[in-house]
């Protein structure tokens, strides 16, 4: 057995070596197999990652072509835009410069626009009469005098024989009838509208916002128009007109419609507007604005004086800030309201007093700007002298400042020179310029007749002493002439509205109504011919 165990530890030991050595050869083949794999392997990815190299460095060269080229379109696009911004920057230059220009030249033209319009309303006559002849209506036909009844009163006698002539059928018992004619600068037919009349009227306007002084007055006997045309058809029983009917509006809301649309086309804030309300009564003026200490309103008597100045003026009258036409309308006919309740005011009908209707436009001028306002010399100088420089009260009045369209009182402190000016619109219904038979007529109603005559006829003393250019003007015979001196007169243009029934009833009544018309159109043609034929001087 130890021999046995011997020989098989040297199989064992012999195994363990051979087995040593085949191991050791398997071993070598396997890493230098292996080393070779590797190696051609290598190559291979080598071989493939050179030729990737390759192909990304030529794509690299492409892609950094192409981008080339768009950074060159786009600095090349660049410059273009550059140009044309340059050019552009010239063009604009250009038409500001123009502008400029432009601006200068329609300033110059708006001067000439304003001397051009002022001198055309000179000549038509800073004062002109109209004459409107209203429709027959049916209360025409009411009977007239018993022993006239073979006459039909509602025969038409009057008529425009064009927009510049009236023609009158002037027919006695017993007599033929003779045609008489009378010239006026504007005779409206009884078609025409309000709208027409109303065109006629408008250029007036802006006079005043040029600076002058306009008042429209509507005479004529009760019944002729003359309410119609100022302030547009009555409603029912009631002394209010209606607003409703648009296009029957009369003088009085669209004046103050196209004030405010004029007012809307200049610089905010320069100008503001205020409504006056007074009633001449029996030679006596009423404020028909005026609230108690409860804010209801009542009519107070007021007076008319003369400032230093020379101007009139009424102490104490209400005078209401409006901005716009309904606000206007609103007052006016608060105003016409009162008429009718007022309590010393017994007249049955509103045609025995005088309705006076004022717009006040202030205008606020800073500083030097006040010769780019009236650019015409000499209503700047005019102006110029009589513009105060003290603060309006609506604008001391922080309350009340909200409602008016100019700036802040704090703006206003600020700037030194701040000059107001005042110009007026006068709106006025005479009342009925009828020659009451003064038989029969006793107390009140021949108290009344004889005022509105008084009044009436001082009115044509006044329109008389201009014509005639007399040194003195009787403003002060009736508080009317006294209340309307700065509208009537000097360069305030004035346009009487004569206001005619046409039928034989009230021929008489016509007859007298054109006649004040003829003088007060006079004193139109005393000016037109001083101004186109001026007297050569002595030397000549
Ligand atoms: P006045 O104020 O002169 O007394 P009104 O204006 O009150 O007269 O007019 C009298 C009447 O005639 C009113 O009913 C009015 O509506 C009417 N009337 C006046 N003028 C015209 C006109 N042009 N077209 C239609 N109706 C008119
Ligand atoms: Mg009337």
């Amino acid at each position: 057995y130890q021999g046995l165990a011997g020989r098989s530890t040297k199989e064992v030991l012999q195994l363990y070596a051979a087995h040593g050595q085949q191991m050791k050869f398997q071993r070598s083949s396997v890493v230098t197999q292996l080393h070779g794999a590797i190696k051609k392997r290598l190559k291979q990815d080598l071989k493939s990652l050179h030729s990737f190299a390759l192909e990304l460095s030529k794509d690299f060269q492409r892609q950094s072509k192409t981008c080339l080229y768009q950074v060159l379109a786009a600095v090349q696009g660049l410059q273009l835009q550059n140009e044309a911004m340059q050019m552009f920057q010239i063009k604009a230059f250009d038409l500001e410069q123009s502008l400029q220009e432009v601006t200068e030249r329609y300033e110059k033209e708006k001067q000439k626009r304003k001397a051009l319009h002022n001198s055309l309303i000179e000549l038509r006559g800073n004062i002109r009469v109209h004459c409107r002849i209203r429709p027959l209506l049916p209360f025409d036909d009411a009977a007239g005098h018993s022993q006239d009844r073979q006459r039909n009163f509602s025969e038409k006698v009057a008529y425009a024989a064009d927009d510049e002539t009236v023609l009158v059928k002037c027919s006695r018992p017993g007599h033929a009838s003779v045609n008489k004619t009378f010239q006026f600068e504007r005779v409206y037919n009884d078609l025409e509208s309000q709208d027409a009349v109303f065109a006629d009227v408008a250029p007036l306007l802006t006079s005043l916002l040029d600076g002058y002084n306009v008042c429209i007055m509507a005479y004529g006997q009760t019944g002729s128009g003359k309410t119609y045309t100022m302030l547009g058809p009555q409603l029912e029983g009631n002394l209010a007109f209606a607003i409703e009917e648009e296009s029957e509006l009369g003088i009085i809301p669209r004046a103050a419609q196209e004030v405010f649309r004029l007012i809307s086309e200049k610089p905010p804030g320069s100008y503001w507007v205020e409504v006056s309300v007074v009633e001449v009564y029996n030679n006596e003026i009423f404020d028909l604005l005026a609230k108690d200490t409860c804010g209801k309103v009542f009519g107070v008597k007021r007076d008319v004086v003369t400032t230093r100045e020379g101007k009139s003026d009424v102490p104490l009258l209400t005078h209401e800030t409006v901005e716009n036409v309904s606000e206007f309308l609103h007052l006016v006919n608060k105003g016409l309201q009162l008429r009718v309740t007022h309590p010393t005011l017994v007249h049955a009908h509103s045609s025995r007093s005088h309705l006076v209707v004022t717009l006040t436009i202030t205008t606020v001028v800073f500083g030097d700007n006040f010769g780019m306002l009236w650019e015409d010399e000499q209503t700047s100088q005019r102006l110029n002298k009589e513009a105060s420089f003290t603060f309006p009260q609506k604008m001391r009045d922080n309350k009340s400042t909200s409602s008016s369209r100019a700036s802040s009182p704090v703006q206003l402190e600020a700037t030194e020179k701040m000059k107001q000016v005042k110009t007026r619109l006068q709106l006025v219904d005479l009342a009925g310029s009828e020659c009451v038979g003064l038989s029969g007529v006793t107390g009140a109603a021949l108290r009344e007749t004889s005022f509105i005559n008084r009044s009436l006829s001082a009115l044509a003393d006044v329109l008389g002493a201009i014509a005639e250019q007399r040194a003195h003007v009787p403003y002060r015979n009736s508080k009317l002439t006294h209340l309307l001196q700065d509208s009537v007169g000097g360069d305030a243009k004035l346009l009487v509205m004569l206001c005619i029934s046409p039928g034989q009833k009230y021929l008489t009544e016509s007859m007298q109504s054109l006649g004040f018309g003829t003088r007060a159109r006079q004193v139109q043609r005393g000016q037109v011919k001083k101004k186109n034929f001026p007297v050569p001087s002595k030397g000549k």
